[in-house]
């Protein structure tokens, strides 16, 4: 992630709603992707005061103006009250409900993040209300804490986190720290983030979009695994036996050796990681500019590099590693597949 100038001279952050040093208004311009102070017009507008926007005019996102929930803005001949990210979702939590409000805060601000990142690498983010057929959705949802009962005693599960069609479920429990965490002990994962939800579901849905019936399958299909596997059937082997032995040589995590869809949106999750990271490392000064515009080797290279470092910090703050794994050459190589499926889908942003 970038920082941004304000026009008081200070640094900005994606997250911050008002300048901490001048205290301008900010709004984040999904056309530039750029967070840029704003100041308001007499007709209700405001106007964005960052060079590249050019003067241009905008109105707060819905979320922003009702529910101080959003820091975008929409482009005011956009006919939608909601911004980009806001007007992906289908469901939000109901936000009578106590501390559902703070959970689906956190899990707007991922979101947001995640379609800056599509954004930036030229994925197309179309709305499935416009586009139902190839169009991308959320739906917050939560457990029904009545029908918890009767899913324990039948043996089946909660609302689970995951993909069809294009309509991204997440869990709002997933914002919760401490059942996250007792989640990712329960499912023996090495890292389970909120954000780390959304970039691997995105996986799913542009496999949907870049690779499935595409002229890109049979590269994909070779490096991955054949996808035609019975995918029920794959994972109910892998929650009944447990990962493949040694997947450490072949899959970026355990899940990943899952099933190849599985493996993709690992991969898929991982190169949206790196690249947010390194990104955010040369905005502040931690990597060198050239980083950003090198092959995918040199890339991978620095990253493994920093990794380590990011690690080695926080074990001096006694704080478990960010980036707890190891790239073996074979899972470099399926990386390096989905960065090039990534670059070469060549969307206009
Ligand atoms: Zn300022
Ligand atoms: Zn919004
Ligand atoms: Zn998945």
């Amino acid at each position: 992630m970038k920082t941004f100038p304000c026009s008081c001279g200070i640094t900005l952050y994606f997250e911050n709603f008002h300048c901490m040093a001048c205290g301008a208004t900010l709004g984040f311009l999904p056309d530039h992707l750029i967070l840029s102070p704003i100041e308001p017009l007499p007709d209700g507008s405001w106007r964005a005061l960052a060079e590249q926007a050019d003067g241009k005019r905008y109105r707060k996102c819905r979320n922003y103006s009702e529910q101080d929930a959003c820091n975008w803005m929409v482009p005011v001949d956009d006919p939608d009250d909601f911004c980009l990210a806001c007007r992906l979702n289908q469901v939000i939590p109901n936000l009578e409900k106590p501390g559902n409000r703070e959970l689906w805060i956190r899990i707007e601000q991922r979101k947001r993040r995640l379609i800056y990142d599509l954004r930036r690498h030229r994925l197309p983010v179309y709305p499935k209300s416009t586009f139902p057929d190839i169009g991308l959705a959320f739906a917050f949802l939560e457990d029904d804490p009545n029908e918890f009962e009767f899913h324990v005693s039948h043996g089946s599960s909660q609302i689970l986190t995951g993909h069809a069609n294009g309509l991204i479920t997440i869990n709002i429990a997933e914002a919760d720290d401490i059942e996250r965490e007792k989640m990712r002990l329960q499912m023996n994962e090495q890292q389970r983030t909120l954000l780390g939800h959304f970039r691997h579901e995105s996986g799913h849905y542009y496999w949907d979009r870049l690779v499935a019936d595409g002229p890109l399958l049979g590269v994909v299909r070779r490096v991955f695994g054949d996808e035609r596997l019975d995918y029920a059937a794959a994972l109910a082997n892998y929650y009944q036996q447990g990962p493949v032995a040694n997947w450490q040589q072949q899959f970026v995590s355990a899940y990943a050796s899952a099933h190849p869809w599985e493996d993709w949106a690992e991969c898929w999750a991982h190169v949206l990681q790196i690249s947010d990271t390194l990104e955010t490392a040369v905005a502040i000064g931690l990597a060198p500019p050239e980083v950003l515009a090198g092959s995918f080797a040199d890339r991978i290279d620095h990253w493994i590099e920093l990794a380590l470092k990011i690690n080695l910090l926080n074990r001096s703050l006694d704080q478990p590693d960010p980036y707890p794994f190891v790239l073996a050459p074979a899972v470099i190589e399926k990386l390096r597949v989905v960065d090039e499926v990534i670059s070469g889908s060549g969307f206009s942003p």
